[in-house]
């Protein structure tokens, strides 16, 4: 497989894909080894977690090197993703031994019946996952596996392998047994080579049409299954907000990582009594963002990792500007090598246009005038999606009063495009099923066994 710099088109390295024999070896060896590092103490488990987080540090620029290389990501957002994944594992190593404590339920002496659950680890569990934020949204998952005491065979995306094979180094350094986190190289044959095991469970993070897939290749198997998967999140701008301010937090949600992330701004609405001076802001806020090497310590937006991309965006801009929308910046691929595409805001746009509907995952966003609040909600609940949702208004009483109506697992009021490692990360509707993050991420690696005790 070629591993392919996307913001100069070179080729960066080739490297051997497992195939489906490779693939069932890897499932065997890790089923074997998984009752060992069950057994272990919790804090062995814990040791090992911690000096993966002290070789993260050590090797911080290196290894954000390597991710801008493989994926365009600009180089001090790729050491932010570094920095916020030390956080991330503080956050589980701190949280596994309540969540995993043995509980008793009941405990009587008149019948001499006590009534206990343990929760014990679901055994060899596949983790299938994206290159937007490969440190965060692969970590999020063989984190709190690892450290219940499962087996991961752990599949980055094509886009993200260097990441990925350095993980699993860092790992293996660190005492986690090569079984016991087995990294599964390749594109989306790999994950359905994988997908054939007969794991415990299966972990994705990616787009809904391939979470579908990854479903449908469940279903015959009873394994537990979670899914992560796209947005078309929104965020409102209520009549009273500081614009200045305002303008800035929200255009770094639809922008940072070049618009990549799964809880990017994706849709702007904007009370009308703003609309023209928001946007004129918005613009000019915009305009500012460097454009360029992503190695550069200053640039904002880098390339698009995927090439496939740049046809997606041009026929979002295309369609809106054929129903109506008027292009205020950008609109059309960079002149240069790489996946490059300008910062892009359309306003006037509706919901008939595509770069209201569809996932863009890009540098790019529509901006859409509201009259009132049930105008905004109505708009902000029409879409399959339901990751985030965002408002922005000096009233916390109206701003709760909006996003309870809004179909969204994260409601984010005067902010957006946050993860927290201590609140549940969900989505509804097409953004998937499950959770990860918080004690109940931790929870969806364990199986609860219900003991009957009689004295
Ligand atoms: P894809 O759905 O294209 O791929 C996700 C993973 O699935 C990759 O590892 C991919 O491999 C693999 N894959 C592809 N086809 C199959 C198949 N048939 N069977 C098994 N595995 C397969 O998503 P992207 O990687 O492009 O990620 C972007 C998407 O992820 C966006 O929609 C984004 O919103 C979503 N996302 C959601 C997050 C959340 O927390 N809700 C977080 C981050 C991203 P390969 O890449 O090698 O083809």
């Amino acid at each position: 497989m070629k591993i392919v710099n996307p913001a100069t088109g070179e080729l960066i390295e080739e490297v051997q894909e497992d195939s489906a024999a490779t693939v069932a070896k890897r499932f065997e060896a890790a089923r074997a080894e998984q009752p060992k590092w069950a057994a272990l103490p919790l804090s062995d488990r814990i040791q090992c977690l911690r000096k993966f987080r002290s070789l993260l540090e050590q090797d911080m620029d290196e290894l954000a090197q390597t991710l801008t290389r493989e994926m365009g990501k600009p180089i001090t957002q790729a050491r932010n993703e570094i920095k916020g994944t030390l956080g991330r594992i503080d956050y589980f190593v701190e949280a596994v031994a309540d969540v995993m404590a043995e509980e008793t339920v009941l405990d009587d002496n008149d019948t001499g019946i006590t009534e206990k659950i343990q929760h014990e680890p679901l055994g060899v569990v596949g983790n299938i996952s994206a290159w937007n934020y490969p440190y965060f949204v692969g970590g999020n998952a063989f984190f709190p596996a690892l450290l219940t005491g499962n087996a991961v065979l752990y599949k980055p995306s094509e886009f993200a392998t260097l990441t990925g094979k350095a993980i699993a180094r860092l790992l293996h350094q660190s005492g986690v047994p090569e079984a016991i986190f087995s990294p599964v190289i390749g594109g989306g044959d790999a994950g359905q080579a994988l997908l054939e095991q007969p794991l415990n469970g299966i972990f994705f993070t990616g787009s809904h049409a391939t979470g579908v897939k990854v479903a449908a290749a469940a279903a015959t198997k009873l394994m537990r299954i979670q899914l992560e998967l796209g947005g078309k999140d929104p965020a409102y701008l209520c009549e009273d907000v500081d614009i200045k301010s305002t303008v800035a937090s929200v255009a770094d949600g639809a922008f940072y990582n070049t618009g990549q992330s799964c809880c990017s701004v994706e849709r702007i609405y904007v009370h009308d009594r703003i609309y023209k001076e928001f946007t004129e802001a918005f613009v000019q806020e915009v305009a500012r963002y460097k454009v360029g090497d992503p190695n550069a310590e200053d640039t904002y937006i880098g390339p698009l990792t995927r090439p496939a991309q740049l046809d997606v965006l041009e026929t979002h801009v295309k369609q809106a500007v054929e129903g109506g929308a008027r292009l205020l910046l950008g609109g059309k691929r960079l002149e240069r090598k790489g996946n490059y595409f300008a910062p892009t805001v359309l306003i006037d746009v509706n919901h008939k246009m595509l770069v209201m509907r569809e996932e863009s995952f890009g540098p790019i966003i529509g901006i859409q005038k509201v009259g009132k609040d049930d105008e905004a909600v109505r708009l902000m609940n029409d879409t399959e999606y339901g990751l985030t949702a965002a408002v922005f208004t000096k009233d916390a009483d109206r701003a709760k009063r909006i996003l309870s109506q809004v179909r969204a697992g994260s409601a984010y009021w005067n902010c957006s495009d946050r993860v927290s490692p201590r609140l549940p990360w969900s989505g509804r509707g097409h953004s998937g099923i499950g959770c990860t993050l918080s004690t109940y991420g931790i929870l969806a690696f364990l199986q609860q066994k219900a003991w009957h005790l009689k004295r």
